[in-house]
């Protein structure tokens, strides 16, 4: 008998998985997408649509996208997949904008940082092309922003969770998570609540301590001179307050209840250490950071 194919690692020679690819987005996360399609011969054509025309040109120079486009209902004619990579705050209007243009095989997806939200935001834009819509989040990222920023392998290696609904279609779910093992993936698919309350508390707030770490010790009227003494730790701990703020801002209000609940969690657990040190508890302090230190030798690999 004859074996039948596995699944989609490598596309068959000449003719590529994705015939146009359209990215709303070409930041970080979408031009390193199409990059890494583009290194596995994927993708035959890509069309980029943005806020700034300034970062689709260097997308352009780049060899991120082959097409600027400025009319988002002529971009995804005729597309194969279109992938939404915009700060959480946009996707409502691109996919409004997309909606009554989206041809019968289309595929959509997105790449947001929040899940609950955007399936929303789908469902009630998309109508019936809701079904071909395939909620997912790659695990993967820098600190760093724009076309400028993307390249080929920041997806290796790391995890896309998708959180399919129960409209979702099978060949939809199968040309997204083919696409992205592509660009070097695994595939963890897991319901939107549950990335949510997760993300909330192993990506959202670590990002809200590193911002606040920088802004409180800004916020002293000799900031500066503190600044000037900061060493590695206060580097390591504030590298991803080089974020976006737009794209922080946007995921606070996308997650609003998951993040409310970290920080409760969190702020009672700091408000214990405040008490150790204020009762200049030396069993309690040493105890609660061996644990802390076990814990990360035993989770976080050094890279
Ligand atoms: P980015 O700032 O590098 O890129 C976003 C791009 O979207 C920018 O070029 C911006 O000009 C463009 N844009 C803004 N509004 C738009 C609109 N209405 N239409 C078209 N383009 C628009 O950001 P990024 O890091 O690539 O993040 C993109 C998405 O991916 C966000 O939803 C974010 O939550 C998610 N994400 C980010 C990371 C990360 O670490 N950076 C990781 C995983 C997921």
């Amino acid at each position: 008998m004859k074996k039948k194919p596995t699944a989609a690692r490598q596309p068959r020679a000449g003719k590529p998985l994705i015939g146009k690819l359209v990215i709303f987005g070409v930041g970080l996360i979408g031009g390193s997408f199409a990059l890494a399609l583009k290194k596995r011969r994927a993708v035959a054509h890509v069309v980029g649509v943005g806020r700034s025309r300034a970062n689709l040109l260097a997308a352009r120079r780049l060899g991120i996208i082959d097409e600027i486009a400025t009319d988002p209902a002529l971009a995804v004619k005729d597309a194969d997949l279109v992938l939404l990579a915009v700060p959480l705050g946009q996707t409502r209007a691109v996919l409004a904008q997309i909606a009554p243009h989206l041809a019968a095989h289309t595929v959509v997806s997105d790449a947001g940082s929040t899940k609950r939200d955007v399936i929303a935001s789908a469902r009630r834009q998309l109508g019936a092309t809701f079904s071909r819509f395939v909620p997912a989040h790659p695990i993967a990222g820098t600190e760093k922003s724009g076309a400028v920023a993307a390249f080929a392998e920041l997806f290796e290696n790391r995890n896309l969770i998708v959180t399919p609904e129960p409209e979702t279609s099978a060949r939809a779910l199968k040309l997204v998570t083919a696409a992205w093992k592509l660009a070097g993936m695994r595939i963890v698919p897991m319901q939107a609540a549950a990335h949510d309350r997760m993300f909330a508390l192993v990506s959202h707030l670590p990002h809200l301590l590193s911002f606040t770490a920088v802004g409180n010790i800004a916020g002293y009227p000799d900031g500066a001179k503190l600044f000037q003494h900061t060493g590695g730790g206060f580097r390591d701990l504030t590298r991803i307050a080089g974020s976006s703020p737009e794209m922080w801002r946007d995921i606070c209000i996308a997650n609003r209840d998951a993040i409310l609940a970290a920080l409760d969690g969190y702020l009672s657990d700091l408000e214990a250490v405040r008490g150790m040190v204020e009762a200049s508890d030396g069993t309690a302090l040493a105890a609660k950071f061996a644990a802390a230190r076990g814990a990360r030798a035993k989770w976080i690999k050094p890279h």
